[in-house]
């Protein structure tokens, strides 16, 4: 099992969850996946080790929250996937 995990992966999807309809993009499978994508190429990788079954302690995750703005970065790759569905 691997014991490192990039939290950002986790920290988008749930902005994403968290913005929703509000970004006014189409929200099927493939574009929910290009938004991810997009952002996390603009975002910088938080790796942290993993404890015993992949859970990433709670410090960690609220630490790495607030040094970088995903929001930004989700709303930018929303207005990008508009723009060029690819659907
Ligand atoms: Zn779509």
């Amino acid at each position: 099992m691997k014991r490192y995990v990039n939290m950002m992966e986790a920290i988008v999807e749930e902005e994403l969850a968290v913005l929703g309809d509000s970004l006014g993009c189409c929200m099927c499978p493939q574009c929910k996946s290009d938004i991810i994508a997009y952002a996390l190429n603009h975002l910088p990788p938080r790796y942290v080790a993993t404890q015993a079954g992949g859970a990433i302690s709670k410090a960690d995750s609220s630490r790495i929250q607030h040094v970088t703005d995903v929001r930004t970065a989700v709303v930018q790759a929303a207005q990008m996937v508009r723009e060029n569905p690819r659907h």
